[in-house]
């Protein structure tokens, strides 16, 4: 599922939201097309000094609301496709949140899972010096995402100083917070999924005392997400990573499981709940669906076997155009990637900003700034659904592709 194509289903709801929108054909056709992509190959010597050659991809799809950003993913799967249609979902998710950034992706196809702490650094290294010229505070600013971390960053953002000739903190975001990292963003995107879904939960009238849910994913996003809403007081009955799941009735404490998978390797065969498969969790008798994990997961095949009454989209692009289409008419409430997963970026918005004016924000500033902002644009987002009669994806869409639409035609083109 995960080897399928994603850009189509971008570019349809890019199409989507123009048409709803009434956009400009001209600037519909520039919202199409990445402004620049850059492959490279990634060559280190690994640990038995052999060469290992990888495919290094910068998507940096559009820059008009400010410099690019987006995170890099470490993944086998990763396609110019993939990272293609991520960049763009970046553009419209800084614009939905009013951060002064365009939208960016980047990966490097390579197996994470196989590969020494060495070897990891030498490839994040090599890659961040053949972007070099592209990245930059002002320019391009990477982050953490599927199989990277603080470490990945802080490697990315010494090679960067180490080229400059000086520490420029400002250069990455989603660093240790001992070299300029934030208070709060190793949770913020699981903060966002639960603001997010505590105010969808007051809509469809779902008390969150003891709602059920199922979580697929169970990384940076996933485990973050378990652990707040369980101290939120919801009951999580599912978790999964790519192993395959797992259920119990009764309830999962996510800081249980996840000493079980640190000393086991997966989250299977955890206490007394059964195990399950990833199509399975989907389909698990549950109030609210948090896919956290990877694009394309619920689909035409699969969306109507979800019980779930919320879906809170975690992930980036796990559900395809067809199965937001049966979701709707099946009147799940389903809480988009730029919206419900938008608390990572702002949060990395919010550690540029420390690094740039030099200061250290506390964590109740942190997390009071992002729930005020992410609750704002839930509620922009709620009420043009409201007002357009239509789901909450196309609604986002609309507000992302509308407010970089209106800023490309403000700015004007050049020469
Ligand atoms: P991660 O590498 O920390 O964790 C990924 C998790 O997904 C792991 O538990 C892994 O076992 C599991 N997984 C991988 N393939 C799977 C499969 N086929 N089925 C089920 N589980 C599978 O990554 P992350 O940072 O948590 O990112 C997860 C998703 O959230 C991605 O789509 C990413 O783009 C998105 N996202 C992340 C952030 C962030 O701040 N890290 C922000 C916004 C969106």
């Amino acid at each position: 599922m995960t080897n399928q194509k994603v850009l189509p289903f971008a570019l349809d709801q890019l199409k989507l939201a123009s048409e709803k929108l009434d956009l400009d054909k001209g600037i519909y056709k520039i919202l199409k097309e990445p402004k620049r992509a850059i492959l490279v190959s990634v060559t280190i010597e690994n640990d038995s000094e052999n060469i290992g050659v990888f495919q290094g991809i910068r998507v940096q799809h559009w820059d008009v609301k400010g410099p690019f950003k987006g995170g890099i993913r470490f993944h086998p799967n990763v396609t110019l496709d993939e990272v293609t249609a991520l960049s763009m979902w970046m553009t419209w998710k800084c614009a939905i949140a009013n951060l002064p950034y365009g939208g960016a992706k980047g990966g490097i196809c390579c197996n994470p899972k196989k590969m020494s702490t060495k070897e990891l650094e030498r490839l994040t290294r090599r890659y961040t010096s053949l972007i070099f010229d592209y990245l930059g505070p002002h320019r391009d600013i990477p982050a953490p995402d599927l199989y990277t971390n603080e470490q990945t960053m802080a490697w990315m953002m010494d090679t960067y100083s180490q080229l400059k000739g000086y520490s420029v903190p400002e250069s990455v975001t989603g660093k240790p917070i001992e070299i300029g990292g934030s208070e709060g963003r190793k949770c913020a995107t699981a903060n966002s999924v639960a603001f997010c879904t505590r105010e969808a939960a007051k809509i469809v009238r779902l008390k969150l005392k003891n709602a059920t849910i199922a979580i697929q994913g169970f990384g940076s996003v996933g485990y973050n997400a378990a652990s707040v809403m369980h101290n939120m007081g919801c009951k999580i009955v599912a978790i999964s990573d790519s192993s395959g799941g797992v259920f119990c009735s009764d309830g999962i404490n996510p800081e249980r499981l996840y000493s079980h998978k640190i000393k086991t390797g997966s989250v299977l065969n955890f206490d007394t709940c059964v195990n399950i498969t990833n199509t399975e969790l989907l389909a698990s008798n549950c109030d609210i669906l948090v896919p956290a994990a990877m694009e394309n997961q619920i689909t035409g095949k699969n969306a109507d076997d979800v019980n779930a009454k919320i879906v809170a989209e975690g992930a980036n692009g796990p559900t395809t155009p067809k199965a937001d289409r049966i979701l709707f008419e099946k009147g799940v409430y389903l809480i988009p990637d730029i919206l419900a997963n938008s608390g990572g970026v702002t949060v990395s918005y919010f550690e540029w900003v420390q690094n740039l004016t030099r200061t250290h924000w506390t964590l109740d500033e942190v997390n009071n700034k992002l729930e005020n902002k992410i609750v704002e644009t839930f509620y922009e987002v709620e009420r043009l659904s409201k007002k357009e009669k239509s789901d909450m994806r196309t609604s986002a869409l609309m507000l992302g592709v509308g407010r970089v639409a209106h800023a490309i035609n403000t700015r004007g083109l050049w020469p």
